[in-house]
């Protein structure tokens, strides 16, 4: 694991994890709903966060704005207030955060590991399996 070491935003650097963000187009209601909405109000904001490749510098330019509105990064406001920049960490892979909804913990011996990283390898084991029966 290892902490993020996202640069400060500034210039290109700042607008170009923008172009690669899963919510372009999304409904923003999705991401700013109304503060009496409920807790569900922001799962599917959060789905879709879940799959974002830019999930890290968005949350990280969230925190250091003090974003006080709407899901940034998979967090919604209250989740982020306790976030430190110093405090982002991601997982070995540096692709995914180790927010608390991404941890998975083994039941056996209670060790941490990535829930996104276990999801993708499960997927590319089915896909071998497939490609194995289709030959
Ligand atoms: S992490 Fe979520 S809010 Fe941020 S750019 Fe990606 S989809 Fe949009
Ligand atoms: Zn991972």
């Amino acid at each position: 694991m290892s902490t993020v070491t996202i640069p400060r935003r500034s210039g290109t650097r700042y607008q170009a994890w923008r172009s690669f963000a899963a919510c372009k187009g999304a409904d923003p209601a999705l991401f700013f709903p109304a503060e009496d909405a409920g807790r569900n109000a922001t799962r599917a904001a959060k789905a879709i966060c879940a799959d974002c490749p830019v999930r890290v510098p968005c949350l990280r330019q969230a925190v250091d704005d003090g974003e006080r509105w709407g899901v940034w990064g998979g967090l919604a406001e209250r989740e982020r207030r306790g976030v430190k920049p110093s405090g982002l960490r991601t997982c070995a892979s540096g692709r995914h955060l180790m927010t608390p909804d991404n941890i998975y913990v083994y039941p056996g011996n209670g060790a941490k590991a990535c829930r996104a990283c276990r999801t993708e390898r499960d997927a590319s084991r089915v896909r071998d399996y497939s490609k194995e029966a289709a030959a």
